[in-house]
């Protein structure tokens, strides 16, 4: 191989490392997430801007609600809870329950609307879980919920917002 030669090699291989096929993959997705969703991406002065305080510190920083504050414990209206984020429908009336946590609480939520994480923030592993649009933090899932699927979506109620059927 002549000097000119390698030159030309060492050039094309440098090429090949800057082209946009050898960018580094996106994260992948944490759940099979629906196909129509498209992600909500906004800075945080904007989140700060649109959201509560207390919306803030839960959806965009993980905070835990104080158990019994939420009126949507007791809230027995048909309807759909929502992304209190980005209005994505995340659970159904019918798929709420009384669990006694203080929280409310779904065994059910509608399907494609969640991500999920593994968070070790008490030490012992616990499922997260977060709006599919926005990654708003909603609560946690653990498996001591009621049939039919035995789980417990234990949601921060300042994280939801409701929506009531037209009646
Ligand atoms: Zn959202």
């Amino acid at each position: 191989m002549t000097r000119r030669n390698l030159f030309s090699l060492l050039a094309a291989v440098g090429l090949a490392g800057k082209s946009p096929a050898a960018a580094p993959p996106a994260a992948a997705p944490t759940a099979a997430l629906r196909s129509d969703i498209v992600p909500l991406r906004l800075s945080d002065a904007q989140w700060r801007e649109r959201l509560t305080p207390q919306q803030y510190s839960v959806l965009r920083h993980e905070g835990t609600e104080r158990p019994g504050s939420s009126p949507f414990n007791v809230e027995k209206r048909k309807g759909v809870y929502a992304c209190a984020g980005c209005e994505l429908p995340l659970f159904q009336s019918q798929h709420k329950y009384e669990s006694g946590t203080g929280w409310p609480s779904f065994h059910t939520p509608i399907e494609g609307s969640l991500g999920t994480k593994t968070d070790f923030k008490l030490l012992l592993p616990r499922t997260e879980y977060h709006c599919a649009r926005c990654e708003g933090h909603q609560g946690h899932v653990f498996d001591d919920g009621p049939a039919p699927t035995g789980k417990r979506y234990c949601n921060n109620g300042v994280a939801l917002k409701f929506l009531p059927e037209a009646s």
